[in-house]
């Protein structure tokens, strides 16, 4: 039997499914699309996706194939410099489109066992109390132990389910696209530079070659989402927004977003849970949606393979809702924030110089940008330390890096100590007896996604938080 249908090979469910994978859960991804979108939505990772890669040893891949950038600008597009001592090691966002993302992330599935099927698509679901049973568009079915819907923001695991999804309809749509244009690289630069004074939804910008990204306001455009926009329609906003259509020619693709904002009631209803964009969605302002979703599948992978397995503790498949509504509800939260600061209206430019003026605070500046990257997220674990409940950054061991440790998704005791000790977890939880300048507690226990569950020296208590994180001893 298969233990986990994963719906959607978009970025969270190939993602989800190489994290199940660690662990030797038989996983099956269903994907509607036959092929590969060529529809570039996000265009980069940040800090902590860029750490997650690290910590399951994939960053070379992503370095090799996207560029890095200086983390400015990326609170309402407000242009200021990178904050300093933010709290990673990867300071710096790694341009690199959507579809490369997918790709990398899909081949690692693949090389660690995980079965993708194209072309396929869920249309129905039932649970009883040992599996779940899916119906597919070509009229058989799939079973498994568990389903995760991790297809996207119209999420028909989440409608089957009847799960709500409360918030705001989209009311600014914008055109999307990639084409060439026909008029001078300069000429370009400069009528961009001129309308984006006062419209900052629109940019034409190249990454070095012949194809331009162009984003336009879509007020005119057919109303109905499904039909997709024309390349006649991308004329006609940008004469409309700009005065010229820069003589754009030659499409490789063409799409439109909106400004949707919703978050799910919830991210789980017994056998089957829900991840990515199928349970938040949101302006793409600061570039968040896919890391959100990358975060999530990393959040989820340990603790469902750990039910599957059977050594999950009492309600550690429940804390992937726990922990990761709040953090999606933050992102809810910033991105309206960021969209107000980017509307004309006098009010909110009023709104957008004053937190220009405060974000000259390094403090502010760091602390915005900290949101967006997502190092600053901190799960509710109970009192305790700063570090409690926080990811650990990657410190600098005696013996080389500790994410080089992480790469097999399994807990980790870091004890400066040298008396502790993780029999009876051994088989879920390595020990490393190593000393490191950067960490300032004597022992630290790393859950398999980074997250600190315990700080301290005393072996009693450790046990106690072992086995409220990896099940009896
Ligand atoms: C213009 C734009 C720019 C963006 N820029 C950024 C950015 O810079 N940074 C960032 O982090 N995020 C950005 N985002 C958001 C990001 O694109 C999404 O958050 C991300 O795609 C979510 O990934 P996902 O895997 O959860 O969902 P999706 O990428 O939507 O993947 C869902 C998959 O499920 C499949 N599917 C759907 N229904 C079914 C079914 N019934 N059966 C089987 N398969 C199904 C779909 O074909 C799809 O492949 C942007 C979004 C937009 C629109």
């Amino acid at each position: 039997m298969i233990d986990v249908i994963i719906a959607g090979g978009g970025p969270t469910g190939v993602m989800l499914a190489g994290e199940l994978r660690l662990h030797g859960v038989r996983v099956v991804v269903l994907e509607r699309d036959a092929e590969p979108t060529l529809v570039v939505r996000a265009l980069g990772l940040h800090a902590r996706s860029i750490e997650v890669m690290d910590q399951r040893g994939l960053l070379d891949r992503f370095l090799e194939l996207g560029k890095q950038y200086p983390l400015a600008g990326f609170f309402a597009a407000i242009p200021k410099p990178q904050p300093e001592r933010l709290d990673t090691s990867h300071a710096y966002t790694l341009g690199i489109p959507q579809p490369i993302v997918n790709r990398l992330l899909t081949e690692h599935a693949i090389e660690l066992g995980a079965e993708i099927r194209r072309g396929t698509e869920l249309t129905g679901l039932s649970q009883d109390d040992d599996g779940v049973t899916v119906a597919l568009a070509d009229g058989t079915e799939l079973r498994a132990r568990y389903l995760v819907g991790c297809d996207g923001g119209r999420s028909t695991v989440r409608k089957l389910l009847g799960i709500g999804f409360p918030g705001e309809p989209s009311r600014v749509e914008t055109l999307l696209g990639e084409m060439e244009v026909g008029v001078p690289a300069e000429t370009v630069t400069a009528v961009v530079a001129k309308v984006r004074e006062t419209e900052k939804r629109f940019g034409l910008g190249s990454f070095g070659g012949d194809v331009y990204r162009v984003v336009v306001p879509a007020a005119g455009v057919a109303e109905d989402r499904a039909v997709p926009p024309t390349l006649e329609d991308f004329k006609q906003q940008l004469r409309a927004v700009a005065g010229t259509d820069f003589g754009v020619h030659s499409p490789r693709w063409l799409s439109r977003f909106g400004d949707a904002t919703r978050l799910a009631d919830h991210y789980r209803a017994g056998r089957v849970l829900l991840a990515g964009d199928a349970v938040h969605v949101h302006p793409p302002t600061g570039g968040q949606g896919l890391n959100l979703g990358i975060q999530d599948a990393f959040n989820l992978g340990w603790k469902l393979a750990a039910e599957i397995e059977g050594w999950a503790p009492e309600g550690l498949l429940d804390s992937y809702e726990t922990e990761r509504h709040p953090v999606a509800a933050d992102v809810l939260n910033n991105t309206r924030a960021q969209m107000e600061m980017l509307s004309t209206e006098p009010g909110p430019q009023a709104v957008r110089r004053l937190v220009s003026e405060l974000m000259d605070f390094e403090e502010v500046n760091r602390y915005l940008i900290e949101k967006i990257i997502a190092v600053g997220v901190r799960y509710d674990f109970g009192e305790g330390p700063d570090l409690l409940g926080r990811r650990l950054r990657d410190v600098a061991l005696k013996g080389g890096r500790l994410y080089d440790l992480m790469h097999d998704g399994r807990g980790l005791l870091l004890d400066q100590t040298g008396r502790l000790s993780v029999a009876g977890w051994a088989d879920r939880v390595d020990h490393v007896v190593e000393v490191s300048e950067e960490l300032d507690a004597p022992a630290a226990l790393l859950r398999p996604d980074g997250h600190v569950a315990w700080v301290g020296e005393d072996q009693q208590e450790l046990e106690s938080r072992l086995a409220r994180w990896f099940g009896a001893g």
